[in-house]
């Protein structure tokens, strides 16, 4: 089985990075793709460039064996629908492997006003991570389709190529990519929030701090890698 995460990754943290490890060994995936998404559809607009998001997400995931980066996203122009991602995976790896989709719970409940939500269950199954040990009050129609689709054992995950719904209990980190902007704007430090890989490349992103101007967090190395030379980092502090 292979997992899909996809999210806006500006930036990347441990929120992300732990519960995407909980799915992986909980569901035995062969491959967890990070998929940056190009072009929001149900919210703002990233602040990092895309080629910014990438390297973070790169350097995040390089350490863990079977976390890749798919960046099909970013190479696609427009909007990035998840039903369009998931019909080039389908390509790709055929019509037999099964393909999990991971979303969080609150995501879940928005499933059904997603872009042809029917299709990307006719093409990957949902995992939806919640709180360990508590249930989530789902809206009508994630319930509806939850009751109608939920699996109880990974069997039934590996037995189907896409169709159903798994609910996920993972590790709670109150963490957030919006909290740790914020704090980068107000010049505080995030560490220990994301990898010190990612705060390095952060520290060097002038788009996180445009609101104070003031440096965030020390680079431990000095500043010319390909994603610092972009125009935005260049903007005059
Ligand atoms: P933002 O604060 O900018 O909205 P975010 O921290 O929610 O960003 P995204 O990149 O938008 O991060 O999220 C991608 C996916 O990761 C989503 O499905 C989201 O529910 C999940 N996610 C984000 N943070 C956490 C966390 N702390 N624990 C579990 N899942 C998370």
């Amino acid at each position: 089985m292979i997992g899909v995460f996809g999210g806006t990754f500006d930036p990347i943290h441990f929120g992300h990075l732990r519960t995407a490890l909980d799915v992986y060994e909980a569901l035995g995936l062969r491959e967890l793709r990070f998929v940056p998404l190009n072009v929001a559809v149900h919210r703002a607009q990233p602040v990092a460039s895309p080629e910014q998001r990438l390297e973070m997400v790169r350097v995040a995931v390089a350490q863990q064996p079977g976390f890749v980066v798919d960046e099909r996203e970013l190479r696609r122009q427009g909007r990035s629908y998840t039903v369009d991602t998931l019909r080039g995976l389908r390509r790709e790896l055929g019509d037999t492997q099964p393909l999990c989709l991971l979303i969080g719970a609150d995501a879940f409940n928005g499933f059904p006003d997603w872009h042809r939500p029917g299709e990307i269950l006719g093409l990957a199954h949902l995992v939806v991570m919640q709180r360990p040990g508590t249930a989530a009050r789902y809206a009508d129609e994630a319930r509806v389709e939850l009751q109608r689709r939920r699996a109880m054992r990974v069997s039934q995950l590996r037995s189907a190529p896409a169709g159903r719904i798994w609910l996920q209990g993972v590790t709670q980190l109150a963490i957030s990519s919006t909290e740790i902007r914020r704090m980068l704007a107000a010049g505080r430090s995030p560490r220990f929030l994301l990898p010190d890989a990612v705060l390095d490349l952060v520290g060097r992103a002038v788009c996180y701090r445009r609101q104070t101007g003031r440096p965030v967090a020390a680079p431990t190395q000095p500043v010319g890698s390909e994603i610092s030379r972009r125009p935005t980092d260049l903007t005059p502090e």
